[in-house]
């Protein structure tokens, strides 16, 4: 069987139509005086889509197949994203044939270090990678997880993240992800409501329920361990992106620190291999959690995932849907996968991507069974009702 070669490359933006699953409007937990870095200013504390956590958007990028095959992934990048892909990164890929990914990965990766390494030149490369991906699965008719070399184990397994960790064990998960929502900043008194807030959640849970806590980057170190060692009786099992991403030095010193048992976990926003690997020959963390769509797409979250495994370290990446549950279910050292509750009351399980993908399999009781992904590529359809719009149009087919 001959392998196609790759025909067109097209990156779009989402029009309107709630398909940013930060661009909701009303109350959502996920945007509810959550701690950031941006908190430290008053103004900036309320509401992440103040500080312009919205302002990029979705950038969804198809790849189209000389046997007409097409394939898409969804990430975060918008109009410049969709720039990027269209203008630099698409003469990488189209004319080459689809099995050379890694290939493509490296001289999209090279040709783009002078002004990429991270943010949106690679969300924009892990957009490419992860469509390259789909469109593999497509043409061969396989999943992506087969393509990795299949899986090991029969289903996957979820913690939820969402304001109701209580509601999440009555829905089966194995454990709730709260984030944190006063700031430094916010003194004494937020303080004690950040300790009550978990305090509160562990007595409306079992003992055994895993309590976790998403910082997102919010704290400082004698903060962080004092917040650690004030929650270590009510069972937190990990603290999460306490840090700045780049204060290695802090993570490292916060392991240390945490009481012994708790977990510290990052990497949400870290980006390639060479990141990662400062993490773990630092020690910063136990858990790294790569976004797939953030962090150099599905050919580096391999290489990164191999460095966790020589450093006995977990790899449980963070939310991307099935971008990530066809990368977890095929490795030992991922045992479990995030599920974001997507439901502004984060009472009720929706698909994280809804409304822009359609046939994306999410959770009952905490689980998903391998079968459920046994579709070609990723397995998700474009909404045909999600209003996509290409702002750099090249020569080449139209969609
Ligand atoms: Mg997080």
């Amino acid at each position: 069987m001959s392998t196609p070669t790759i025909r067109h490359v097209r990156a779009f933006t989402v029009r309107g139509g709630g398909a940013d699953y930060h661009d909701q409007t009303g109350y959502h937990w996920i945007d509810d005086h959550i701690a950031t870095p941006m908190a430290k200013y008053p103004g900036y504390r309320q509401s992440r889509r103040s500080f312009g956590l919205n302002v990029l958007g979705t950038l969804v990028v198809e790849v189209e197949a000389s046997d007409d095959t097409v394939g898409f992934a969804v990430t975060t990048g918008g109009e410049p994203g969709a720039w990027i892909v269209e203008h630099h990164l698409a003469r990488f890929v189209e004319g080459q044939k689809l099995s050379d990914i890694e290939t493509i990965w490296d001289q999209m990766y090279l040709s783009t270090l002078y002004y990429g390494r991270k943010g949106i030149v690679i969300n924009a490369l892990s957009g490419v990678d992860l469509a390259l991906w789909d469109l593999l699965g497509r043409v061969r008719r396989e999943p992506v997880y087969r393509l990795l070399g299949g899986a090991v184990r029969e289903e996957l397994q979820f913690y939820a993240t969402g304001a109701r960790p209580d509601l999440a064990q009555s829905l089966g998960f194995l454990g709730g992800k709260l984030p944190l929502h006063h700031h430094p900043a916010e003194g004494e008194e937020g303080f004690r409501s950040n300790v009550e807030e978990v305090a509160e959640m562990r007595r409306r849970v079992r003992p055994d329920f895993w309590l976790m806590l998403d910082c997102w980057m919010s704290l400082d170190l004698e903060y962080a361990v004092r917040l650690a060692h004030a929650l270590h009786p009510h069972g937190l099992k990990w603290l999460e992106e306490a840090l700045l991403p780049d204060d290695y030095w802090g993570y490292r010193d916060l392991r240390r620190a945490v009481p012994a048992g708790m977990w510290v976990t990052t990497g949400e926003h870290e980006a390639t291999a060479a990141g990662f690997r400062l993490l773990l020959d630092m020690g910063c963390c136990d858990v790294l959690q790569p976004d797939v769509g953030w962090c150099g797409g599905l050919t580096e979250l391999i290489r990164i995932a191999a460095l966790a495994d020589a450093h006995g370290a977990l790899v449980v990446p963070h939310g991307s849907s099935v971008y990530s549950y066809h990368f977890v279910v095929t490795r030992h050292n991922s045992p479990y996968a995030e599920f974001l509750m997507m439901a502004p009351q984060a009472d009720v399980v929706v698909p994280m991507f809804q409304p822009l993908l359609l046939d994306e399999p999410v959770p009952s009781h905490g689980r998903l069974k391998v079968r459920e992904l046994d579709r070609p590529g990723f397995g998700v359809r474009l909404n045909p009702n999600c209003l996509l719009h290409r702002p750099y149009t090249r020569p080449g087919p139209a969609r």
